[in-house]
């Protein structure tokens, strides 16, 4: 076993194209000795994969990846080590995936009216059984040969802005964290470029505040971060005593282009970030 990791993964639980326990086969094949499962807003393949961990001698950390509101956008909060078995948490995520439900039926009405054939039904037959999300309805538009890839499915229809873009209710950051601790997990920005602020000044002034209202980390390490953008978070985060995480956002065959446990700017990532979210939560939690 090598000390490889990562911290960022989706199963079919949300918009991953793998099962929890392929996800788990599969890190387990790339040598890896920690996978993190953190599927968009709920916990239903958390209980899979931690038992396809203790089977194929992976650590499995039970995660999440909570959708909250940043603008007009979206800022994905990560939680690790959750007590996924909690009710309050299971509860609060309950009213992110209404939300996702409510939607996807008014983005495909708008696909329609621009003339595009694609149906709930073939949407839902690509989700694999999971939440169904804006991968799947670009996995539709690629199988209906209405756009050339899963990215130019967002570009022009599916992101914030595009033709059948539809906005969907999230919590602020502060209900986030605080659904993230009162589960006792350890609560992380993930790809803050995805924030779009513009100068380090006023993404350090984000960080101060999220700290403020709970965050202990910072997903620094990720698949498309360019060299210098992880060389501002790392900084931000060293000034602001924050942790430093990393992972793939491994989603499968929703988006190729990302293998599991590689990110673009260095070899691996390695087992001594895992060891450090694990003394924070002691120190925090107990
Ligand atoms: P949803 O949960 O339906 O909002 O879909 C969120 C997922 O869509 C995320 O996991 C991303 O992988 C993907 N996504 C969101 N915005 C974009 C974008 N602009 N380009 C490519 N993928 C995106
Ligand atoms: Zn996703
Ligand atoms: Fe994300
Ligand atoms: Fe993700």
């Amino acid at each position: 076993m090598t000390d490889h990791i990562d911290l960022h993964a989706h199963s079919t639980a949300s918009d991953g194209s793998y099962s929890p326990s392929e996800v788990v086969r599969l890190a387990r094949d790339a040598g890896l000795r920690a996978v993190a499962l953190t599927d968009h807003d709920t916990t239903d393949g958390l209980a899979e994969a931690v038992a396809a961990g203790e089977a194929l001698g992976v650590e499995v950390i039970p995660g999440v990846e909570i959708s909250a509101k940043h603008g007009g956008d979206t800022m994905h909060i990560l939680g690790y080590f959750l007590d996924f078995h909690s009710g309050q948490l299971e509860e609060r995520l309950a009213v992110l995936k209404q939300a996702r439900k409510d939607r996807n039926p008014k983005i495909i009405a708008k696909l329609n009216a621009l003339g595009i054939a694609v149906t709930m039904e073939q949407v839902e037959r690509l989700s694999g059984g999971g939440q169904v999300g804006r991968p799947h309805i670009a996995r539709a538009l690629l199988e209906s040969g209405y756009i050339k890839s899963i990215q130019q499915a967002f570009d022009i229809f599916l992101k914030n802005g595009g033709k059948a873009y539809v906005s969907k209710f999230r919590f602020p950051p502060a209900e986030a964290l605080d659904m993230i601790r009162q589960a006792r997990g350890v609560p992380v920005l993930a790809h803050p470029f995805t924030l779009e602020m513009g100068s380090a000044g006023a993404l350090r002034e984000l960080l101060k505040e999220l700290k403020a209202d709970g965050l202990a980390g910072v997903e620094v390490f990720y698949a498309d971060h360019a060299p210098e953008q992880e060389a501002m978070y790392l900084k931000l985060a060293q000034e602001l005593g924050l942790l430093v995480t990393g992972g793939s956002d491994f989603h499968g065959l929703n988006k190729p282009e990302v293998t599991l446990g590689r990110i673009r700017s260095r070899d691996r990532l390695t087992y001594d970030l895992i060891k450090a979210l694990k003394e924070w939560r002691q120190k925090e939690f107990g």
